[in-house]
């Protein structure tokens, strides 16, 4: 009977604790569920959130879906049943967590969207860095090197909300010099994945189909400029042919620095990471954030925080040294 009481007790403590109505608020636990750890930027967000989290009282569950989105939405259902009192997600696919935010929101789980913004979902937040930005940052230097002339437009994966943010910024600076006809887009795809095997493909076939005649790619990211790089290389066309990326990925940076990649753009990860981390724990404790604007997702307009990114070419890599992002030895220099 004793036992039995026991076991009856703890069952009660069990569903107390993980009761959404009395969420942590000294120590919140944190769910964080990531596209894709395999990504250099991603792991280092992870490690930046992680500890800042942790600072603030915060137990964070980390689970990365490898760029499947069944399996993300399986891990947020697991973490939505381990009793997490807010989920920190980085979506795959922009579009399909619908039904698992509802049952988040059902268990009174906070939810905020970490870098790329969720779609058509009733979610609390969002943070990133401002990626129209982003995109007229990498137009705008690619331009400066090639003020006329074939464009390709390599863009992000079709999944990702960035993706689209990014080539709106683009064509801010671009659709002027199109329509004075300095400049022409030759070829425009999206990347699936962002996958760099992926942008070195479509960019070969770009260079097939154009005679080799392109003077600029505009590229959404370092992977996939990477790719783009890899295919300009083997027509010996690197360094010579304008183009653009971001993250400041160690390869990237190198390609900077060596000529072959115009320019990256910088976003101070543990920036976004712990103003993330304050963010999701100011939300369990019902506290009011600093938001500097709002997004439509397409269910509402969702509170925002946006941070400002930094462009780099060859001439201010230092940047990256003073940050600390990377180490001179990292660099090579
Ligand atoms: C991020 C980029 C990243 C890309 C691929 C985008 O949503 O904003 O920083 O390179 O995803 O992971």
């Amino acid at each position: 009977m004793k036992k039995l009481l026991t076991a009856a007790a703890a069952a009660v403590l069990m569903a107390f604790a993980s009761s959404p109505a009395l969420a942590d608020a000294k120590n919140p636990k944190i769910g964080f569920s990531i596209d894709d750890l395999r990504l250099e930027r991603w792991a280092r967000d992870r490690d930046y959130f992680t500890a800042a989290a942790e600072q603030l009282g915060g137990k964070v569950f980390v689970q990365s879906a490898d760029g499947s989105e069944q399996r993300q939405i399986a891990q947020i259902e697991n973490l939505i049943s381990r009793g997490v009192d807010v989920l920190v997600i980085v979506p795959y696919n922009a579009t399909v967590l619908n039904n698992a935010i509802r049952e988040a929101k059902k268990a009174k789980i906070k939810v905020l969207s970490y870098d790329r913004l969720i779609m058509n979902s009733d979610i609390d937040a969002y943070i990133s860095f401002d990626n129209k930005q982003v995109g007229e940052l990498q137009a705008a230097t690619v331009v400066a090197v090639k003020p006329k002339g074939n464009y390709y437009l390599l863009g992000g994966a079709p999944t990702d909300n960035n993706a689209k943010a990014l080539r709106e910024g683009q064509l801010k600076v671009l659709q002027p010099l199109i329509d004075k006809g300095d400049i022409k887009v030759v070829g425009k795809q999206w990347v699936k994945d962002w996958s760099p095997a992926e942008a070195m493909s479509i960019v070969e076939n770009a260079l097939t189909a154009n005679g080799n005649k392109i003077d600029a790619v505009v590229a959404s990211n370092d992977a996939t400029a990477g790719g783009a790089i890899q295919a300009l290389a083997s027509q010996k066309l690197a360094g010579k042919v304008a183009v653009s990326g971001q993250d400041a990925d160690l390869a990237a940076v190198k390609r900077v620095a060596a000529g072959t990649q115009t320019m990256t753009v910088y976003k101070p990860l543990k920036l976004i990471a712990s103003e993330a981390a304050k963010l999701a724990v100011a939300l369990v404790r019902n506290q009011k954030p600093a938001f500097n604007g709002t997004y439509d997702n397409g269910f509402k307009k969702v509170d925002t925080l946006l941070l400002k990114p930094i462009p780099l070419t060859k001439a201010n890599l230092d940047v990256l040294i003073k940050d600390g992002f990377y180490t001179k030895a990292q660099l090579g220099n």
